[in-house]
């Protein structure tokens, strides 16, 4: 079992400037000061009640939502509530989203106070194609703006989100998006295909369903183009510069804990994966209960709780594991579950090796070019039950 202490964080911050057309996740589409003092006050509740755990951080990711959406002086408060309830350990990475259009000058000076990195959601260079996903507007000169804004300040650890198979958008487009991408000297890039979740806008819209053909060949031309310019991928959607991973999402991939803070915040600890409630009335209400210890209060906010079985543990580590093109430990296996990776997944790495799928060296397990290709198909190889 895993009972390593938890040294990551994950802050939502609820709020937007609109709401994009293929958005799941919970956002509201205005900033509005009410609700954001509310938010803050019971963000230090959480915080202050979990902090009671003493978590001293590796790594801290304020995501969202849009955190820079947020006026300057909630930031600030935000950053003071973070600094007081957690401490962080020499060299923590500390990450924030920002949206280029919200970026001002007296936010990148605070931001360059408090983190040292900054994943930026461009999505896409085009206008047309924002607007098909119903991003807002963008100033044609947004991206370098919020970029000098950002390296005037010292931050230059910036990556890149973008999107790509939109509405319409041929290999040729997306192969300009990438360069456009590398002329801007971005450290990190992560590029998703659209997904089009239902009871989103895109769902509504009826759009026809993703020619994965397509889709297919964008994802390796990402991998060809951004490699071939010093940015090899490290997991499967994510490309950086040696050294510029994210720390915080690969602990995500290697199955160490993190709590989330924040509506819907998601959680891992103690083999246990659970989200806070989602329903930002009954998140607020449980975290204004005066009468229960921290504990229970911690508890009652928590939903769609899972304690993993030793099987799913096992499925996870692999599954989880070979989305990184470092692959898989043997002995990091055999350590966490004391018994030998052979033991319980021989047959189907045998297979799977032979068949070219798999490379198994230097104690290392790790998907091959072909298995990268069909990757869902070969995960579903370690599934236990
Ligand atoms: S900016 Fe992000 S969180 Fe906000 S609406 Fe768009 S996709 Fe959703």
């Amino acid at each position: 079992m895993n009972t390593r202490p938890c040294r990551n964080v994950y802050v939502h911050v609820p709020f937007c400037n609109g709401k994009c057309a293929y958005c799941a996740f919970y956002s509201e589409p205005e900033v509005n000061p009410a609700s954001v003092t509310q938010w803050l006050d019971r963000l230090e509740n959480d915080a202050a009640r979990k902090s009671a755990q003493t978590l001293t951080l590796d790594t801290l990711y304020i995501g969202g939502g849009t955190p820079t959406a947020l006026p300057p002086e909630t930031l600030k408060r935000l950053f003071r509530i973070l600094e007081r309830h957690f401490s962080f350990l020499p060299g923590a990475e500390i990450s924030i989203e920002c949206n280029p259009e919200s970026l001002t000058e007296e936010k990148a000076e605070i931001l360059a106070r408090h983190v040292n990195r900054v994943s930026m959601g461009v999505q896409s260079f085009r206008p047309d194609f924002r607007e098909k996903i119903g991003r807002r507007p963008s100033d044609a000169h947004a991206v370098e703006t919020a970029l000098r804004l950002l390296r005037a300040n010292g931050i230059d650890n910036i990556g890149f989100d973008l999107i790509y198979a939109l509405p319409g958008e041929t290999l040729a487009n997306w192969r300009e998006e990438l360069d456009t991408a590398l002329s801007h000297g971005v450290r990190h890039i992560s590029a998703y295909s659209l997904s089009i979740e239902d009871g989103t806008e895109l769902a509504a819209r009826g759009l026809p369903p993703e020619d994965n053909e397509l889709s297919f060949a964008m994802w390796e031309a990402a991998q060809k183009i951004l490699s071939a310019h010093g940015m090899p991928r490290y997991e499967i959607s994510n490309y950086a510069r040696p050294g510029k991973e994210c720390r915080h999402n690969n602990f995500y991939w290697t199955g160490v804990p993190y709590l989330g803070f924040g509506i819907g915040a998601a959680s891992f600890y103690r083999q246990t994966r659970y989200t806070n409630r989602r329903e930002r009335r009954e998140y607020e209400a449980i975290l204004s209960e005066k009468n229960n210890d921290a504990q229970t209060v911690l508890h009652r906010l928590r939903e769609e709780i899972h304690v993993q079985t030793r099987e799913e543990q096992m499925e996870e580590f692999l599954f989880l594991g070979l989305r990184r093109m470092e692959g898989i430990a043997q002995e990091e296996f055999e350590r966490t579950f004391s018994c030998s990776l052979r033991d319980v997944y021989g047959s189907v790495i045998s297979d799977y090796v032979q068949r070219g799928f798999l490379r198994l060296e230097h104690g290392r397990l790790a998907l091959t070019d072909a298995g990268i290709d069909v990757s869902n198909v070969i995960l579903s190889g370690f599934l236990l039950s």
